[in-house]
């Protein structure tokens, strides 16, 4: 472990122990975003068109393949590491972060999470022997995978199965069905869907989901629909349908009903949309102390800091950010499978801190700064609307975390009310 001292600028994540494998891709991320992302940050948000420029640098730095296992040719990131790295990129750009959140999911879901998921021999056999593929094709050929669950119904706040089905033929799975909300549509070489598998005499259930890995170029696979958002405009999440489409076996991401156990045992695979809004809650911050001494480049060096509103504001947003970091930097240090009670408690009181609060600091950024710092030029008014985007993802809105909270914090597993 080391101080932070030697990388020249706090992370997104605050001033804490790092390992060297942290400090490096934090400084990899850091360069990247301010030099690379940040200047281009405006274009995706004005045309709503995705950030290729920014994947071929991730992919230069080999940062699609951070959470490949180094024994594949990867960055070997743990789960904490891949959070730190996030939330740097989110400082500099909310929708590179949040997409690469999409494609990273599908290497770290794959490796270290379905490391801790209890599986049989052969499953486990079964799951090293097909992962090797997808992390070749990350490795090797630089591809980007996408992670579309959504459908508009119950399923992906995990209340009801997945309405896209598979049915298993001879050497794969044929799927049907239709999915929302697709970030990284167009720019993804393969789609990592969830979906239940169409079992005859079987009733459709959440414990038959099956994830799979759709190529883009596979025949009967279609993108549709605008995309015409209020935020994270540069994710381009458009409609995926799926008529009739062939996917061969080794497509499985996970063995079957290995996702499922996996979401039981490892809750914190649903925290990973939280540090690209950690990132947009430093940058709301970052923008505010800049303007208010009058040090944003290219504008007037007007500075507004003597103004004790102005300094009573800087330091609420202040409070606000580190409440943020802290209650972040534990989560993910404690992340692991079966956590205890009050580990599942504080994950879902973490997203809700970082989703609501990236919100409240970018309000409060605007206040602050004024009227001149609404103006598209500046950055201030895009994070307003990206911030806001956090709170709505499935399956952890804010909504279903204090619904969530609530049910589990007053009932004990099993326990019902007596009618
Ligand atoms: C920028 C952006 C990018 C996205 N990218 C992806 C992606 O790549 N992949 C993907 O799968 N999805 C993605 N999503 C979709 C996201 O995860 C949600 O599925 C989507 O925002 C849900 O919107 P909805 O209006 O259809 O939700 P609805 O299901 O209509 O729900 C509306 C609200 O009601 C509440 N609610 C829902 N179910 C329940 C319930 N059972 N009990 C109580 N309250 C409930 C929730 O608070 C929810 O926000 C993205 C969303 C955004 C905003």
């Amino acid at each position: 472990m080391g101080a932070i001292t030697d990388l020249g600028f706090t992370p997104a994540v605050g001033d804490t122990d790092l390992t060297a494998q942290q400090r490096s891709f934090l400084s990899l991320a850091h360069e990247l975003g301010k030099t690379r992302f940040a200047p281009r940050a405006a274009q995706w948000d004005e045309t709503a068109s995705f950030p290729f420029p920014n994947y071929d640098d991730l992919r230069d730095a080999g940062l699609l393949a951070l959470c490949v296992p180094r024994d594949h040719g990867g960055g070997g990131a743990d789960y904490a590491t891949y959070m730190m790295v996030a939330a740097e990129i989110g400082r500099f750009c909310g929708v590179t972060a949040l997409t690469w959140n999409m494609h990273i999911c599908s290497t770290m879901w794959t490796g270290v999470l379905a490391d801790g998921i209890p599986m049989t021999d052969a499953e486990r056999a079964e799951h090293a022997r097909r992962r090797e593929l997808h992390f070749r094709r990350v490795v090797q050929d630089g591809a980007i995978y996408a992670q579309p669950f959504s459908e508009g119904s119950a399923a992906a706040a995990g209340r009801a199965p997945f309405g896209t089905t598979a049915r298993k033929v001879d050497g794969g799975w044929v799927v049907n069905g239709r999915k929302i909300f697709a970030s990284l549509s167009g720019a993804a070489d393969y789609y990592g869907i969830l979906c239940t598998e169409d079992r005859p005499d079987h009733k459709p259930d959440p414990r038959d989901t099956l994830y799979l890995s759709v190529p883009a170029t596979s025949e009967g696979f279609a993108i549709s629909g605008e995309w015409n958002p209020l935020g994270m405009r540069g994710t381009v999440s458009r409609n995926l349908t799926f008529s009739e489409v062939f996917v061969p076996d080794d497509e499985q991401l996970m063995p079957r009903g290995v996702y499922y156990k996996g979401a039981q045992t490892w809750p914190a695979m649903f925290f990973t949309l939280a540090p690209t809004y950690l990132g947009i809650a430093n940058a709301a911050y970052d923008f505010t102390v800049q303007y208010l001494r009058g040090e944003v480049p290219g504008e007037p060096p007007v500075k507004r800091r003597m103004y004790p509103t102005k300094q009573v504001a800087v330091a609420q947003m202040r409070i606000q950010l580190e409440q943020l970091k802290s209650i972040f930097l534990r989560a993910i240090r404690e992340a692991r499978p079966n956590p205890t009670r009050d580990e599942r408690l504080r994950l879902y009181a973490a997203q809700y801190t970082v989703m609501e609060g990236a919100n409240d600091l970018a309000r409060l950024a605007l206040r602050t700064c004024g009227g001149q710092s609404m103006m598209k030029h500046l950055p201030l008014e895009r994070l307003y609307r990206d911030s806001r985007c956090g709170s709505l993802m499935l399956p952890w809105t804010a909504e279903l975390v204090l619904d969530r909270m609530g049910r589990e914090a007053l009932y004990e597993p099993g326990e019902k009310d007596e009618a």
